[in-house]
């Protein structure tokens, strides 16, 4: 029973529990978190500024950035520090994603859907793609013949160049203005 009651009322003398501050991540770059924070807040996602964290992890392959919402985080390729605009957008594109998360607020929000592109407007970057991957100079290399759409610009690279009588047009823009089918309009055009 005197078990039971001190159970029930612990001894005065017992310090209280300070909440442990978790150690920063491997990785962490000040400066960019400090970035990150403040396009957070600039969009009125506080929780999120104060937790957020943008760390640099060499294990990306040709991925560019990723957003773990749940841990508040962004990561980076350090291959993205050879091309320096991209940081910012890489970094934007997934603050984008953290934004969309505290919003949704549990609510499942498709990954590039609408809240996102809108997130990327008012981040800075209107007309940001779902590609994540990087224009890393090696892969480039493996793929040497560059094509471009007319119309939307999107190249495509190739390890091997498109036969002479295989014509081969844009899917993104057939698929808005010619109802999926193919159109010489959107007919891909050598670059490289
Ligand atoms: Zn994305
Ligand atoms: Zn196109």
């Amino acid at each position: 029973m005197f078990d039971f009651f001190r159970s029930l009322f612990p001894r005065p003398d017992t310090p209280p529990i300070a909440p442990r501050a978790a150690p920063p991540p491997p990785g962490k770059d000040e400066v960019l978190t400090r970035l990150a924070a403040d396009l957070l807040r600039g969009l009125g996602c506080d929780e999120m500024a104060a937790r957020v964290a943008v760390c640099w992890n060499h294990r990306l392959t040709s991925t560019a950035g990723l957003a773990k919402p749940a841990r508040a985080q962004v990561v980076l390729n350090p291959r993205l520090r050879d091309f320096p605009d991209e940081v910012d957008r890489t970094l934007r594109h997934e603050v984008a994603h953290l934004v969309v998360a505290a919003k949704a607020r549990g609510r499942r929000v498709a990954a590039h859907g609408p809240e996102w592109r809108g997130a990327c407007a008012a981040l800075g970057i209107p007309g940001e793609d779902r590609c994540h991957t990087l224009p890393l100079p090696k892969r480039q290399m493996h793929r040497p013949h560059v094509y471009r759409c007319p119309r939307c610009a999107f190249e495509l690279r190739r390890t091997r160049a498109i036969k002479p009588r295989t014509r081969l047009a844009c899917q993104t823009c057939c698929k808005q203005h010619a109802g999926g089918r193919f159109d010489g309009r959107f007919e891909f055009v050598k670059v490289r």
